[in-house]
């Protein structure tokens, strides 16, 4: 005799997610910037890489431009998070705009590093995705030193004057496991290769892959909230894939997915990059609970508590005006 077992359909629900404290500084920057100075607020690029984030934004008063040329002069502008190169900062002056730095911190700190290891005159292998607006602002700091090397096939690409002054340094929001092989390939060539002072690959980055890699394993398909242009999301479905799951999809909006993943699936994982809000997973929870998948287990590697504030331009406006 056949036993008939219901199938029990459920979701792990990725922990940490989302926000992260970069990103989370840099809307907070735009949305108070429009308080205090009034719309319209000029952002140079799209203020972190997503659809839902930017259109809202938009929708109080901020536009989005490419270059600090569209900005009207005397105007306020708001760079991006993903850190502008120091001319940028230069044309802004030039125009008399007034410049408001959302750059996470994080991002800084790896712009700090390429300005100390260009000054000591070592040749920089800055590891990201080429065309990335993170890594265009970075290798601006020091263009002369830094060369880009673009994931394990750039290795073989890769010229140096000195092999035994030659450091890496890395985008924020690459795949951990991606670089290490890099890194591992570029040492064959380079013994002598030094390693960042500390992780280029942020917190949040790390966090995020850390808990798909465990629930992917589990998981018949995984879906990713975020942005085609958003890395750090990109990776997510990469490192799930990598890490064994049935398949993997990137979507912006809980509508975008296709019933036709869900048809032989009984666990869906569920995750959302660093520049997701919350209420898009939600969506997408609900989205699922509507197709049988109503069960959600949340599965939690560790808890964040990082947070930045506010950029000091606007702090000290901030205080001005209270
Ligand atoms: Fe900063 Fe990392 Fe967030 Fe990028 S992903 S904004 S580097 S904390």
């Amino acid at each position: 005799h056949g036993r008939v077992t219901e199938i029990r359909k459920r979701v792990l629900l990725a922990k940490p997610r989302g926000y992260c404290a970069g990103v989370d500084r840099a809307v907070q920057t735009v949305e108070e910037a429009l308080k205090l100075y009034g719309a319209p607020i000029y952002v140079r690029k799209q203020i972190v890489h997503n659809k839902h984030v930017v259109s809202t934004l938009e929708k109080r008063g901020a536009i989005f431009v490419e270059e600090n040329e569209e900005v009207p002069e005397g105007a306020t502008v708001v760079f991006s998070a993903h850190g502008v190169a120091p001319d940028v900062h230069e044309q802004a002056k030039a125009r008399n705009l007034k410049s408001i730095d959302a750059t996470c911190p994080l991002v800084t700190k790896v712009h700090q590093e390429a300005k100390r290891f260009a000054a000591d005159d070592y040749d920089i292998l800055l590891i990201g995705h080429d065309g990335h607006e993170e890594v265009v602002g970075t290798s601006g700091e020091a263009p002369a030193h830094i060369q880009l090397v673009d994931g394990p096939d750039g290795v073989d690409d890769v010229t140096v004057r000195d092999p035994a002054k030659v450091v890496w340094l890395s985008q924020t929001t690459l795949s951990v496991d991606e670089t290490m092989e890099t890194v591992a390939r570029l040492k064959t060539r380079l013994p002598l290769l030094q390693s960042p002072p500390s992780d280029d690959i942020c917190y949040a980055t790390q966090n995020r892959q850390q808990v798909v890699k465990e629930i992917a394993p589990d998981c018949d398909v995984v879906i990713v909230v975020g942005s085609k242009n958003s890395s750090n999301s990109v990776r997510l479905v990469e490192v799930a894939l990598e890490a064994g799951a049935g398949a993997g999809h990137l979507v912006d909006f809980a509508t975008e997915i296709d019933d036709a993943w869900l048809h032989e699936a009984t666990t869906v994982g569920v995750s959302s990059g660093a520049s997701v809000p919350d209420e898009l997973v939600m969506q997408v929870l609900a989205h699922l609970a509507e197709r049988g998948f109503g069960e959600v287990t949340e599965y939690t590697t560790t808890e964040e508590r990082l947070s930045f504030s506010l950029p000091k331009e606007l702090r000290r406006d901030m205080k001005a005006r209270d």
